[in-house]
């Protein structure tokens, strides 16, 4: 019997725990928050396709992070779902590392592949919907895109059994603040949960300000006029969103406070982008470069050893050091290393 090797555990006692996986940089969207179009443009070079990992290389590195002990595998991107034959990697990766997959989408295409991807052993769906009145989304996916499409995905994910689906709502001052409450209304009693994430200062391009920021306590003190709400414990040692029952016991909703209330302190997530870089946070501004030594031959035990130090010598937590850094340093899009 082989000895069990723990989970690296980095300079600041966290250990490893999950991989999200960005399996493209493009979107069809256009979120002001995210990927605002001026900077977004027909002139933006995204990752040319030989820059980007196969399936077979993705594969191999998730079966290296299972083996350093992921407990869960999210693809995410960009837009997941314009990757080609995304349900075909599904399979691959639920085949190859048995771990609990899940997908975060902007939902545009879900209509057409949720059942696709429950077939091929996806387990789970968050999917992005920033607000329910139509004028409101289409203003803040900045491509005219109906929500009514979204919500028909919301629909064919329950149908292919994803339930339940968490539905993450960005609040932005100004733009959709009353959101809020309508997101809770129209899920409560789906078994669904619905999760608001303050606006971040990710990337360089978004023209972030704390002023746009709706802070987590705001965001609660608008569900409290509304709802009697029941605060619940942590799901596991990492959860990122604070969590509350309605106290009827129609629903569960979750904020997720990066700004006002910053939780590096247990960061067990590690990210790797669509041309194979590892990021151990999501406000660093270069990645460690997987993909040479994979296209050079490394073999595994080289790549889990590359892994096991870069993640000993992890010490990010930005968020905790934000007020204090000013200004912007550089750093990395979140559509191309996927939130
Ligand atoms: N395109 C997919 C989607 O929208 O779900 C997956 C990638 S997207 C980058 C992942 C998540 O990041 C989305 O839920 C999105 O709302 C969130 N996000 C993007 N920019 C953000 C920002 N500036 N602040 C907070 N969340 C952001
Ligand atoms: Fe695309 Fe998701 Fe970014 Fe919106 S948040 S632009 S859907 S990657
Ligand atoms: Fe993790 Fe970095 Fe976010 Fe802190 S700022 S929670 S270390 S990703």
């Amino acid at each position: 019997m082989s000895a069990v090797v723990p989970n690296p555990t980095d300079r600041l006692g966290r250990p490893f725990a999950d991989l999200r996986i960005s399996v493209t940089d493009r979107c069809n969207f256009r979120c002001t928050y995210c990927m605002p179009r001026e900077a977004f443009g027909a002139s933006y070079r995204f990752l040319p396709r030989s820059e980007i990992l196969t399936f077979e290389e993705i594969e191999r590195v998730a079966g290296i992070f299972a083996r350093l002990g992921a407990r869960k595998l999210r693809l995410t991107g960009g837009e997941p779902l314009l990757r080609h034959d995304l349900p075909g990697l599904v399979r691959r990766l639920a085949t190859a590392t048995r771990l609990d997959l899940a997908l975060t989408t902007n939902g545009s295409l879900l209509a057409e592949q949720a059942a696709a991807l429950a077939g091929a052993g996806l387990g789970r769906v968050s999917v992005s919907l920033d607000s329910l009145d139509d004028e409101v989304f289409r203003r803040m996916n900045d491509v005219r895109f109906p929500v009514a499409r979204v919500l028909a995905g919301i629909r064919a994910a329950e149908e292919a059994g994803l339930a339940p689906i968490k539905l993450n709502a960005v609040i932005r001052r100004g733009l959709n603040e009353d959101a809020i409450v309508p997101l809770v209304e129209r899920f409560r009693g789906t078994g669904h949960v619905v999760r608001f994430i303050e606006y971040m200062d990710v990337g360089a391009t978004n023209r972030w300000r704390l002023d746009d920021v709706v802070p987590a306590r705001e965001i609660l003190e608008r569900l409290r006029a509304r709802f009697e709400l029941e605060p619940l414990d942590p799901g596991y040692r990492g959860e990122v969103a604070r969590r509350w029952r309605l106290a009827d016991g129609s629903g569960e909703i979750g904020i997720i406070a990066s700004v006002t209330a910053p939780f590096c302190g247990d960061c067990t997530r590690a990210r790797l982008s669509a041309d194979g870089h590892l990021y151990t946070c999501l406000f660093a501004a270069a990645g460690y470069d997987l993909r040479a030594p994979l296209r050079a031959g490394a073999d595994d035990a080289e790549l889990e050893a590359l892994v096991r130090s870069l993640w000993a010598g992890r010490e990010d937590r930005y968020s905790e050091l934000r007020a204090g850094i000013g200004g912007r340093p550089a750093r990395i899009e979140m559509s191309y290393i996927g939130g």
